[in-house]
């Protein structure tokens, strides 16, 4: 992978490192390198470079004037759509909480990697920024809808579900599909879910965009197990849906109406706020268990604390969070939090999935590691209905990897 039409901007306050790392890069072929010995100074190239933007910045956390974690503060506010490296000399945790803090501030962060940086690393990380930015909808960032032009689209039943596959890191084959919402806008394309989902779940709408998906994912599982593709299609559960006692029993109407036996889905709830109703939620999570469906745990390791109270519901799967995934290449206290997740998901007989699986280094980590199944842009991007019949069709897969749940 070559880097020679990136810019790349150098953030760093030691002239020895940073002459390094402009050598390194000249190296790798990159022909816009610029160069800051601060934050203050690097935002002020930023600001001012409209017609030729900087797509990365490699940054350091230690500086003078303006630090790395001010810097990055700023970068957020600013909503520069920009990749970031961060390179330190300081521990790995205090970097993976550096990269945490980064992700919470909304910037894209392509690694946190530990002094000395090799130029392997950095060829790996133009890579992954490669595979990211050939998303094929819009930058989310750059759209904002209304809530009533959203209503209106999932009343036009504009949004479809994508399927990413989730493959057997034993056997390599398909086990399921993840069914990711995507409104097909009239006007956009295909636009991705931070466009919709953030704005429905905080006005408390996100019900009927769910059914929507639910329902017509439960039909592309109908028409997959219809092609003997007989896989287990997972679908999102906002936290907050689960106020709603009535909830389980609508879930469960949908997909048996759809000619699917629950058994076939798995609802994958993630924490995106703190939850107000345990009681109700745990009312409706136990009725979903009884009515056959599987439940995931989504993002795991990212959530508020009240999804752990739910760990005592017979969950059958765990999802690890990607930002653990794409940091644990680099990091040790990252890759302990992943490996012991997978380890407490088999001694709680729970299937592990890695989800963020970028790269074939990625894959080899994480089945070393026993994990059960990955889902990521290394296997497959999320497609839509056709295109995923065609590609499981060339992989001659189908078969349900399923013997856990
Ligand atoms: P999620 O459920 O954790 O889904 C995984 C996200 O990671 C998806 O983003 C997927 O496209 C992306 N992804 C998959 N492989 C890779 C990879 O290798 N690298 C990277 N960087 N990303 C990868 P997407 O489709 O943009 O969805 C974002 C989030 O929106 C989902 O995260 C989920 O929380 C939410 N979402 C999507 N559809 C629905 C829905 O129907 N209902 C609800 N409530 N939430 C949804
Ligand atoms: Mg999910
Ligand atoms: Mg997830």
């Amino acid at each position: 992978m070559e880097g020679d039409h990136l810019n790349i901007l150098v953030v760093e306050d030691d002239d020895f490192q940073r002459r390094m790392l402009i050598r390194m890069l000249r190296a790798l072929n990159v022909q816009g390198v610029s160069d800051a010995s601060n934050g203050k100074a690097a935002l002020e190239i930023i600001r001012k470079r409209n017609g030729n933007p900087v797509d990365i910045v490699i940054c350091d956390l230690n500086m003078p004037e303006m630090d790395g974690l001010e810097f990055l503060r700023h970068l957020g506010e600013e909503r520069h759509s920009i990749s970031i490296v961060i390179i330190s000399a300081l521990g790995g945790k205090l970097l993976l909480s550096a990269g945490k803090m980064t992700r919470m501030y909304g910037v894209k962060l392509l690694g946190a990697i530990e002094k000395p940086i090799l130029p392997e690393q950095l060829k790996e990380l133009f890579f992954k920024y490669e595979r990211s930015e050939s998303k094929w909808y819009p930058r989310s960032e750059s759209i904002s809808f209304s809530l009533d032009e959203i209503m209106r689209g999932i009343r036009a039943r504009q949004f479809d579900p994508y399927l990413q596959p989730k493959v057997d890191l034993q056997t390599n084959r398909i086990s399921g599909a993840e069914a990711l919402a995507r409104w097909i806008h009239p006007d956009l394309g295909v636009v991705g879910p931070y466009a919709f989902i953030p704005l429905l779940e905080q006005s408390n709408q996100i019900d009927e965009l769910t059914f929507l998906i639910l329902e017509k994912a439960a039909s592309a599982c109908r028409s997959l197990h219809d092609t003997d593709c007989n896989i287990n299609l997972s679908v999102n559960l906002s936290l907050v849906s689960l106020d709603d006692i009535t909830l389980a029993d609508r879930i469960t109407k949908i997909v048996r109406a759809a000619g699917i036996d629950p058994h076939h889905i798995i609802l994958e709830i993630t924490e995106t706020a703190a939850m107000t109703d345990v009681a109700h939620a745990l009312e409706n999570l136990v009725r979903l268990c009884m009515n056959g469906f599987v439940l995931s745990i989504d993002d795991y390791g990212t959530g508020y604390s009240s999804l752990q109270q739910l760990t005592r519901i017979a969950f059958g799967e765990l999802k690890i969070d990607q930002s653990f995934i794409q940091d644990a290449i680099h990091n040790e206290a990252a890759r302990i939090v992943v490996k012991s997740s997978i380890d407490m998901a088999r001694e709680l007989k729970v299937r592990s999935v890695a989800e963020g699986i970028e790269t074939q280094r990625d894959w080899n980590m994480l089945k070393n590691m026993g994990c059960d199944m990955a889902q990521g842009y290394f296997i497959a991007k999320p497609m839509d209905l056709n295109a995923f019949i065609g590609y499981a069709a060339g992989r001659n897969l189908g078969v349900v990897g399923d013997s856990k749940t």
